[in-house]
């Protein structure tokens, strides 16, 4: 067995070498196309050989993530192993682990499966997130219940993009929540956290190499929609600074508890209402953790020295890290299949696919389109994000809101984070 903190292993995989991943969504193919700008080989296994990073990479291992030969194979082909999300089973990574570098540790990996897992582990290394209960039956709710309504629902495992959460006001919904979730398959376990009152979101992308050097990027102003990211803003001097390093320290801080290598997204909620005049600060907690590049951090690709998939490749391959430094200012919009469909309609029925007017965005300065090669829209989809670059705050918030209009979508109001802001 290959021990990987032996000397021999604290020295780079150069290129040519083939960097594995796995999953093949469109986070590992923005991973495998930084990895190919600096002349890696790439593998990606992925049960779906239609997934956007299939058509790019060198080779391609067709089959389930916990496929024992697919893992063996993967192994085989590279000599270091990534993955693209957080849901790949832990054991898949350990298998991998036992032959091979594999970045981030399938440990830290299965911290971020659970939410149950991961606010211990977060509230464990010191610091604070939504008050919260674990639940799995109705039996368990009990006088501190109450004080988490309203509140929202959320399967411990396997949620994304909002998906398998549920708003609740009343006891009597977390009940019937409860009591159907029970007649369904598999009685998932749930944490019911308190409805904070968001002034706005933020989020922190660190990388941190397998000797403990940290970097990050730019904190990033996040917009949900529906549970589903939005847009994010990244403007120089947009963000309170003492709010702006004590985001960046929690990361690092987090990411060393976890004994994390790789690259890690935080995300964070900043709270109304918990600041005075005579002593301003912000009040912040800890949502969750991505072990991965994150959606948020998109705007990377166009604004930074360096960008977060360049560091993930950089954290596996064990090359040194430096501070990235942002460029441009930059507002990131995610471009959902329902861009495609016509408008924003919760059903897939009968709507006609069509692209939406490419030439016109890319008429306007500093716009700098991504899409992921998917096939079929479909409403909630990401198929591609929209960075949109600029020599100054204004003239990229006016191309916003230009793009906006032409997919026919509210830009919203972007706004500094900062006391006195207007
Ligand atoms: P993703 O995978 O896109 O990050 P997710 O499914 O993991 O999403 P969360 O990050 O838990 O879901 O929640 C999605 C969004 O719902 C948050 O970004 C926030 O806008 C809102 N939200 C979640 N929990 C709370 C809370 N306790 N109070 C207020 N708003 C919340
Ligand atoms: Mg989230």
């Amino acid at each position: 067995m290959t021990l990987h903190n032996e000397p021999a292993h604290q020295t780079p995989f150069l290129p040519p070498a083939c960097l594995g991943v796995m999953g093949g969504g469109q986070l590992a193919r923005m991973f495998i196309q930084a990895a190919h700008q600096l002349g890696y080989q790439t593998a990606v296994l992925d049960p779906d050989p239609t997934c956007p990073a299939a058509a790019l990479t060198h080779h391609f291992v067709h089959t389930k993530y916990d496929d024992p030969k697919g893992l063996q194979h993967l192994a085989e082909l590279s000599v270091a192993v990534t993955t693209e999300f957080e849901n790949v089973p832990q054991s898949c990574l350990e298998t991998l682990a036992q032959t091979r570098w594999v970045s981030p540790p399938s440990k830290a990996v299965g911290v971020s499966q659970d939410r149950a897992l991961e606010k211990a582990a977060i509230t464990q290394a010191g610091f604070e997130v939504a008050p919260y209960q674990v639940l799995s039956d109705g039996s368990q709710v009990n006088e501190e219940t109450q004080k988490l309504l309203p509140g929202i629902l959320k399967t411990t495992r396997m949620g994304y993009d909002g998906k398998g959460q549920q708003r609740l006001k009343t006891l009597e919904d977390l009940h019937s929540a409860l009591n159907a979730a029970s007649k369904g398959l598999g009685s998932p376990t749930f944490v019911l956290e308190k409805q904070l009152p968001l002034l706005t979101e933020c989020s922190v992308v660190i990388a941190r190499s397998f000797d403990d050097h940290v970097v990050h990027l730019p904190v990033q102003l996040n917009v949900h929609r529906g549970g589903i990211l939005f847009s994010t803003t990244v403007i120089p001097n947009w963000i309170d600074s003492a709010l702006s390093d004590e985001l960046i320290h929690a990361s690092t801080e987090l990411a060393r508890a976890l004994n994390y290598v790789g690259v890690l997204c935080v995300e964070f909620f900043v709270l109304q209402n918990d600041h005075t005049s005579t002593d301003p600060k912000f009040h912040w907690v800890i949502n969750e953790i991505a072990p991965r590049p994150h959606n948020s951090a998109h705007h990377s690709l166009n604004s930074c020295s360096i960008s977060q998939f360049e560091l993930q490749v950089r954290t596996l391959a064990k090359l040194p890290l430096t501070q990235p430094t942002q460029h441009s200012p930059c507002l990131m919009l995610n471009l959902m299949g329902e861009m495609w469909l016509g408008g924003p309609s919760t059903s897939n029925e009968m709507r006609q696919q069509t692209e939406p007017p490419w030439a016109d965005i890319l008429s306007l300065p500093g716009t700098h389109l991504h899409l992921y090669g998917k096939q079929e829209a479909r409403v909630g989809r990401k198929m591609g994000h929209l960075n949109i670059t600029a020599l100054d705050a204004s003239t990229a918030l006016q191309t916003f809101n230009a793009c906006c209009k032409i997919l026919g979508v509210d830009p919203g109001i972007h706004k500094p984070l900062m006391f006195g802001a207007p």
